[in-house]
Formats: structure tokens, sequence, C-alpha cells
């Protein structure tokens, strides 16, 4: 088993930032409506772009982020069963995330330059996790998860429980649910 993980959404929770910038630009967004997959519904690509590029490049909006729940336990726990983890982002500017990463304490202890990439597409994710041998990926975008083919298990992270299950991949809505599902119990 080797374990891949998508790094904003999944790691990374940047609702309370994405309410507070799109507060600014007129938007009363609800925490559920923060999800990677409902905020495209709602606000035009090129404003949400906007606030994408202030959560990922502006390093002191990036340090307003918190961890996931249970992100931090979850990979301590995989980590002390041995179970090789690795990192697939698709972060332009790789240094804001790292040093948030160093901040939280969880670069160099459970990323680190061997087991972290950072692409540019979500095709060249998949490639990289083919390329690494990636038996599972966590992602909490359907675009991503649609073409990660070459991934034998797809998990699908749901936090706010907003879909139903879907074919091709599992569907969790916690670190806590990701890891019982990956164990299978
Ligand atoms: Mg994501």
């Amino acid at each position: 088993m080797k374990i891949g993980f998508d790094l904003d959404g999944v790691i990374i929770d940047h609702t309370d930032s994405k309410l507070i910038l799109a507060k600014r630009l007129g938007y009363d967004l609800t925490p559920q409506q923060t999800a990677s997959d409902e905020i495209q519904k709602i606000i035009p690509s090129e404003i949400l772009s906007n606030i994408r590029s202030a959560i990922y490049d502006d390093a002191d909006i990036a340090m307003l982020a918190n961890l996931m729940t249970g992100a931090v336990e979850s990979l301590d726990s995989l980590k002390k069963s041995f179970v090789p983890i690795f990192l697939v982002s698709r972060r332009h500017n790789p240094n804001v995330p790292i040093d948030f990463m160093k901040a939280k304490g969880l670069w160099p202890e459970y990323f680190n330059a061997e087991n972290s990439f950072f692409v540019a597409t979500v095709a060249e994710k998949n490639s990289k996790a083919k390329e690494i041998g990636v038996t599972h990926f966590l992602d909490d975008e359907m675009n991503v998860i649609e073409v990660l083919k070459d991934v034998p298990n797809r998990f699908y992270f749901d936090r706010f429980n907003l879909c139903g299950d879907g074919d091709g991949y599992t569907r969790v809505v916690s670190w806590e649910d990701f890891l019982k599902k990956v164990y299978g119990y």
C-alpha cells in the first residue's frame, strides 16, 4: 500500500480564509459552500482565481489556514504503521505551503522533499501517482478523482457530506472515515 494525498481541502483547511475573502468581494458563503466543488458553482471563475491566488500565494493569508480535523493524527498513525505516504499537489509556488506545513509541524515530519511532489495539471497528478506506484489517493475534487485513472483506489473527500456515493471511487467524510475504509473496517 502507498497512499497519496492532495493538499488543499484534504490536509489544509481554507474554510475561514475563503469565507473572509469571499465576503470582502460581496459573497456571503456558508462553510459548506467553500468546498472546492461547491464554491465554483457560486463564484465566477475569474473572481475565484483571485481568491485562490490569495490563499495559495500570499504568505500572510496562507498562514490563516488551519489543518483539517484528524489529519495529523491520521498521518501519524500511518507513519507508525510504516505505510508510505506521498503528497501530490497542484501548487505553482510550493514555498508557501511548505512554510505552512513547517509551522504546523507537518514538514519534514510527515512530508518532505522526498515524498512531496508539486505538479501543474490534473493529468500530471495522475502520471506522478502512477510513477510513484500510489495504490490509494485522497482528493476533494471530483474532476481530479475522474482523472486519476491509474490509481486503483480513489477516495473522494466530501467533508461536508454533500454528495451521494458514486461509481469508481469511495466517498469519505472525515480522516477517521478514510482510515476506516482504507483498512476495511
Ligand atoms: Mg484539493
